[in-house]
């Protein structure tokens, strides 16, 4: 008999800012999960994931709407639907479909994403004109663009309507399709106080992620017409996507987008107050008038410290994870498993690592 190996214990966070992918299912949506109607989700059986589907549609404005293992997914079939190998498609340089998706673009459907240099992660209709390429023999066809919203390594940022307006209006000018990562778009709805059909109607696709700011643990919602939906079930059953009692998670979803929209206005203010916090730390830079949303990024480089020396030791000292955003720049998100009674550990933690560093500023 083997005798088992010692079992290191994980030291889990006392406050996690690391992201709002890493809440759990609160106590009602666990019950709420263990009594909803599950079927065969592929052959169109499970009733919560039809349920959940059909809410996505409506929610969007769109003709119908497919359940993902992933947002990531969400993204990678719409480009693949909507472009052709060889193709040029433009988003912001800090978009996850170039920076998070491993290449995907590329490797799956040959195409190149051509990035743009926006402001905190939102380009202007000037710029997406003059990069849009005169068709020529010799240049990539410009066939698409893809709107991050929020834009997430932008920190969180909503863009504009009339932004998002200009942009698809010169897209459809030029005969190009448009595709919105709304990963966290209900966060731009709740922060803007424009529904999310109202952006949702200047795009062909549309994504959105349950297991953000939604609090569910699993999965993304690709909504379209009903002839791009149908091609996305093709991709979804060849890439493996396709489940069975599916509805076991995505009854999480179908909670989610009951209770956990309007509440999201909590992680925003959250944020708020910690970036007013965190302002007044020697040797960070951080802006707080930059806070839309639920993300706060700020630069530690004052403090002498790397950003991975400075999470370390928000980490270590006080149980408080952050994130590694950059070589300088941390991030901090909100979500519905920090709650306002945890502001005064992490700004203490935050405040320990940046005075733990070696630079006069940080003294
Ligand atoms: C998280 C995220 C995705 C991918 O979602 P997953 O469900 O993690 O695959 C796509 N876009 C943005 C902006 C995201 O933040």
């Amino acid at each position: 008999m083997s005798t088992p190996a010692a079992i290191t214990p994980v030291k889990r966070p006392v406050v996690d800012l690391y992201s709002d992918t890493i809440t759990l299912p609160t106590p009602e949506m666990r019950a709420f999960m263990a009594q909803a109607p599950i079927g065969d989700e592929q052959k169109g059986e499970d009733p919560s994931v039809n349920e959940l589907t059909a809410m996505a549609a409506e929610l969007l404005g769109k003709e119908a709407a497919v359940y993902l293992p992933s947002g990531t997914m969400c993204n990678e079939i719409a480009l693949a639907l909507h472009s052709r190998p060889g193709d040029e498609v433009l988003a912001d340089a800090t978009a996850h479909i170039i920076n998070y998706e491993v290449g995907g673009p590329a490797a799956i459907s040959g195409i190149n994403v051509r990035a743009l240099q926006g402001e905190r992660g939102v380009f202007t209709p000037e710029q997406f004109r003059a990069a849009i390429r005169t068709p020529s023999r010799y240049a990539p066809r410009t066939s698409g663009v893809v709107i991050e919203q929020t834009s997430n390594a932008g920190g969180g940022t909503v863009w504009p309507l009339e932004t998002v307006a200009g942009i698809t209006g010169i897209a459809r000018e030029h005969g190009l399709w448009t595709h919105m990562d709304g990963a966290r778009l209900l966060n731009a709805s709740v922060a803007s106080g424009i529904e999310p059909v109202t952006y949702a109607a200047h795009f062909d696709s549309v994504f959105i992620d349950l297991s953000k700011g939604l609090g569910a643990p699993v999965g993304g919602l690709l909504a379209g017409s009903h002839a791009f939906i149908e091609e996305a079930w093709r991709l979804k059953q060849r890439w493996g996507g396709a489940m069975r009692q599916a509805g076991v998670v995505a009854s999480a979803g179908v909670y989610a987008l009951r209770h956990h929209v309007e509440r999201l206005a909590e992680d925003h203010a959250n944020a708020r107050r910690l970036a007013a916090e965190l302002a007044g730390i020697p040797g960070l830079v951080i802006h707080p008038e930059h806070v839309e949303t639920n993300i706060v990024l700020f630069d530690v480089a004052a403090t002498g410290l790397t950003a991975a020396e400075f999470g370390r030791h928000t980490m270590d000292e006080y149980g408080v994870r952050v994130s590694v955003f950059g070589p300088t720049t941390v991030r901090v998100v909100t979500h519905l498993d920090f709650t306002a009674d945890q502001i005064p550990l992490a700004v203490r933690a935050i405040a320990g690592a940046a005075a733990s560093g070696t630079l006069p500023a940080a003294a």
